[in-house]
């Protein structure tokens, strides 16, 4: 699972205006969270303040 931490592009917590952030690939299979499976990718971006994350389908 491939992890990285950007800054400053472009995101902005809805939660609390914080715009640094961690983001995480996954799949998913069947409800599970699996990686390097087959199945829907998600990107997850979450706010490295408060950890509110969001969900974006690739
Ligand atoms: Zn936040």
């Amino acid at each position: 699972m491939k992890k990285e931490i950007s800054k400053s592009e472009g995101y902005v917590c809805p939660k609390c205006s914080c715009n640094n952030y961690e983001v995480d690939s996954i799949k998913v299979i069947n409800g599970n969270i699996l990686s390097f499976k087959k199945g829907p990718s998600f990107k997850s971006m979450t706010c490295s303040k408060c950890k509110y994350t969001e969900f974006y389908k690739e």
